[in-house]
């Protein structure tokens, strides 16, 4: 095989390019296809690739909202009835069967269910309160921390709303049934 030896520049190899490439100044660069597939290749690593493919998604979930909505719509509408069948006959089959009671079992672990916990009462929150909702999940917040450090007693007692209907007798507001 006749041509002029040129070098790879992935491999560093030496190959003979055909002669006609380099008259018509397009010296080949690479011996063989995978040597080229190597040189552009981006070297990135696992976790940055997936960084990257995570704001890639969110800027494609942005730019297709409203068509991904509409387009999710249209198809549950015009094939409710055959998804619904299918998934009705699915339930009764032993694999899914197998497949729920290891979701169950395994997938709401204590932490799991805190952070869902948490997740839901925030977005509950900022679909009810809009800009508002720190204000409202702060608050739930608080009430937790109060219950959970007082009794419904100790808070009666320190509202003054304890045993009103005596109270409330006592002052003459109100008039005892059997008084
Ligand atoms: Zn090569």
């Amino acid at each position: 095989m006749s041509g002029v030896a040129t070098k790879c520049r992935t491999c560093g190899d030496t190959f003979l390019a055909k002669q006609t490439y380099i008259n018509h100044g397009r010296v080949p660069k690479y011996c063989s296809r995978p040597c080229c597939s190597v040189s552009k290749r981006h070297h990135r690593s696992i976790a940055n690739k997936k960084e990257l493919k995570r704001l890639y998604d969110i800027r494609y979930r942005a730019r297709r909202r409203d068509s991904l909505l509409t387009e999710k719509r249209d198809y549950y509408r015009a094939n409710r009835d055959r998804l619904l069948s299918k998934m009705a006959v699915y339930r009764q089959t032993p694999a899914y069967k197998v497949r729920r009671r290891a979701y169950l079992s395994g997938y709401w672990n204590p932490e799991k269910k805190s952070v869902k916990k948490d997740y839901d009462r925030k977005f509950g929150a900022q679909k009810k309160y809009g800009p508002l909702w720190e204000i409202h999940y702060l608050t739930v917040l608080l009430n937790e921390e109060i219950k959970y450090r007082m009794s419904n007693y100790e808070i009666r007692l320190h509202n003054k709303t304890n045993n009103k209907a005596q109270r409330r007798a006592r002052n003459g507001e109100v008039k005892r049934g059997y008084a």
